[in-house]
C-alpha cells in the first residue's frame, strides 16, 4: 500500500515531524506538479489568528479538491482552524492520528480510476464519498457567507462553489437595490439534492428546514412588516379607544381634549374605562393611508433579488445528511454517471407501475379473445459483484455493455421492459404464449456463457417465463402482486 504523506507548508510554525513525511511543498501548484498519484496531504504551518493564513488554507483545500489528482484525497490540518476543520478530513500531527482513516481512503482510491472519475463534478463528489468510510455522510453546514444559508462542505469545494462564492459580491457585503444580482448562482445544497433526486445519494437524517426566495432561491431575507392595506412600511403603534356611547373607534390622540377624553363623533366625555369606553386590541395605524390594523402583514424581502414574497410563498428546503447509494457506488466503480446500470435502452424500458398496467390490460384482452396470449420474462443477474472484484472495473463495464447489447438484440420492438430491483429485469412479450416465452428465456440464459470473462469470474443469468392465467382477469389489477410473488420464487435460484 502506498501511503505517502505530503506536507503543504503555509509558512507558520511547522508541527508535523519531518521523519514521516514523503515530501514538503510550499504551494499546492508545486505539490500538483510533482505528484501524479494521490497521497495524504497535511496542511501545516497554520496560524489560525492570521486572516491571510486562513484564506490560504481555504484556497489550498479548494485547489486540491478541484485538481485532477487530489479531489478525493485525505486532507488533514496539523492544527485546528475552528469552524474550518469540517472542510477537511480532520486534524492530526502524528502518523498514528492520521493514518488509520487516511490509509483506508487511499486504499479505496487505488482501486478506482481517479482520472476517469475526474471527468465531471458529479462523479468527483461521488468518488469522494465512495472513498470515505461506510456510513460517511455529507452534512449541511450553516454558513453566514452563503446566500443559500447552508452549504455541504465537500461539495462546496469539489463543485467549485467555493471559488464562485469567493468571487461573488456577497462576500464583500454588497447588498444593493440598484444592482440586484442577476447571475443564476447555484449552491452546493441544490446540487447535492439533485443528486439525491437522481438516486445517487440518500437522505440520512433531517438536519434543518429553511425558507428560500421563490424567485432566486437564495435565503438571505429581511422579514418586514407592512400595512395590509397599502403595503407601506411606515406605520406606528397607537393606543386605541372605543367609545361605548356611539361605538366609535379611533386613536387615543383623536379623543384628547386638553386633560379630558372626549369622543370626536358623539362629543361624550369619557371618564371611566369599562363603563364609558375601553381599549380594544387594535394597535397599529398606517402613516400613509390611515388604515388601522391589529397585525401588520409580514413579507419576506429577498436581499439578493429584492423581490418581496408572502411568507407562505417561500420555498421550503429540508436539509439532510446525505450518504452515497448503491447506484452512486456503481457509478463510481464504472466511472460513468449518466448511464443507468440497465440492460435496456429507454425506448423499451418503462417504470414498473406502467409495466403492471400493461400486463393487466393484456390479461383482460386474453380473457376476452382466446387467441390473445402474452408472457412475461423475469431476468435475474447473479454474480456481478464477484466479476467486479475479480475482473476489474474496465472489464466489468465491457461485460455489462456486451450483455445489454445482446439482450436488446433478442427483444422485439413491441416488447416492453422494466427493472424492479437491483439486477432484476422484466420483459413483457405481447402475443407470445408460454412456449414462445420459454424459448426466448433459454436463449437469454445462454448469453451468460458467451459474455462471461475467462478469468474465473462468471455471471449467471436466471431467466424464467411466466404467464398469468386468464382466471385472474376478474379480480382487478393483479400484475403487481403476481410479479412480486414470481420474483420471490426467483430469489431461491441464488
Ligand atoms: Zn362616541
Ligand atoms: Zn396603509
Ligand atoms: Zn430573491
Amino acid at each position: 500500500m502506498n501511503n505517502k504523506i505530503y506536507r503543504l507548508n503555509l509558512g507558520g510554525e511547522l508541527l508535523a515531524h519531518p521523519d514521516f513525511l514523503d515530501g514538503s511543498y510550499n504551494s499546492v501548484n508545486a505539490m500538483l506538479e510533482a505528484n501524479k498519484v494521490p497521497a495524504i496531504v497535511l496542511i501545516d504551518g497554520l496560524t489560525p489568528e492570521d486572516d491571510n493564513v486562513v484564506k490560504a488554507m481555504f484556497n489550498a483545500v479548494c485547489q486540491l479538491r478541484r485538481s485532477e489528482i487530489f479531489y478525493a484525497a485525505p486532507i488533514y490540518l496539523t492544527k485546528s482552524m475552528g469552524k474550518l476543520d469540517v472542510f477537511t478530513d480532520g486534524v492530526g500531527i502524528t502518523k498514528e492520528e492520521v493514518l488509520p482513516n487516511a490509509s483506508k481512503i487511499i486504499f479505496r482510491m487505488e482501486k478506482l480510476s481517479m482520472a476517469t472519475n475526474a471527468v465531471n463534478d458529479d462523479l468527483r463528489l461521488l468518488t469522494f464519498l465512495y472513498c470515505r468510510e461506510d456510513g460517511y455522510a455529507l452534512s449541511p453546514l450553516a454558513l453566514t457567507v452563503s446566500p443559500w444559508i447552508y452549504e455541504y462542505p465537500a461539495a462546496f469545494f469539489i463543485g467549485g462553489f467555493a471559488e464562485q462564492s469567493m468571487q461573488s459580491a456577497y462576500h464583500f457585503g454588497l447588498v444593493s437595490d440598484k444592482y440586484p444580482s442577476k447571475t443564476p448562482l447555484q449552491s452546493s445544497a441544490e446540487w447535492v439534492s439533485s443528486l439525491a433526486a437522481q438516486g445517487f445519494l440518500v437522505e440520512a437524517g433531517l438536519v434543518d428546514r429553511i425558507r428560500l426566495c421563490p424567485h432566486c432561491h437564495t435565503g438571505s431575507m429581511n422579514y418586514i412588516d407592512s400595512c395590509p392595506a397599502c403595503g407601506n412600511i411606515d406605520f406606528s403603534k397607537k393606543k386605541m379607544i372605543h367609545c361605548f356611547t356611539c361605538a366609535h373607534v379611533a386613536a387615543e390622540e383623536d379623543f384628547r381634549n386638553g386633560m379630558l377624553l372626549m369622543c370626536p363623533r358623539c362629543n361624550v366625555t369619557l371618564r371611566h374605562i369599562g363603563s364609558d369606553y375601553d381599549r380594544p386590541v387594535e394597535a397599529y395605524s398606517c402613516n400613509s393611508c390611515g388604515e388601522r390594523f391589529i397585525e401588520p402583514e409580514v413579507k419576506a424581502d429577498c436581499l439578493n433579488c429584492r423581490r418581496k414574497s408572502a411568507t407562505e410563498d417561500l420555498e421550503v428546503r429540508q436539509l439532510y445528511n446525505l450518504a452515497i447509494t448503491a447506484k452512486g457506488k456503481r457509478a463510481v466503480q464504472l466511472g460513468v454517471i449518466d448511464v443507468e446500470f440497465s440492460l435496456f435502452d429507454s425506448n423499451h424500458n418503462v417504470l414498473p407501475l406502467y409495466f403492471y398496467q400493461v400486463a393487466d390490460w393484456l390479461l383482460q384482452m386474453k380473457n376476452r379473445y382466446s387467441d390473445e396470449d402474452f408472457s412475461l420474462l423475469c431476468i435475474k443477474i447473479v454474480g456481478l459483484e464477484a466479476v467486479e472484484n475479480r475482473a476489474g472495473m474496465a472489464q466489468f463495464k465491457n461485460l455489462i455493455d456486451e450483455l445489454g447489447q445482446r439482450i436488446r438484440e433478442l427483444v422485439r420492438v413491441t416488447d416492453i421492459t422494466t427493472s424492479t430491483g437491483e439486477n432484476t429485469f422484466w420483459v413483457l412479450l405481447p402475443r407470445t404464449p408460454q412456449v414462445g416465452g420459454e424459448i426466448l428465456a433459454s436463449r437469454i440464459e445462454k448469453l451468460s456463457d458467451m459474455v462471461s470473462p475467462e478469468a474465473g469470474a462468471r455471471i449467471n443469468m436466471y431467466v424464467k417465463c411466466f404467464s398469468i392465467s386468464a382466471e385472474y382477469a376478474g379480480s382487478g389489477p393483479v400484475a403487481q402482486g403476481l410479479l412480486s410473488e414470481y420474483e420471490d420464487t426467483m430469489l431461491d435460484v441464488r
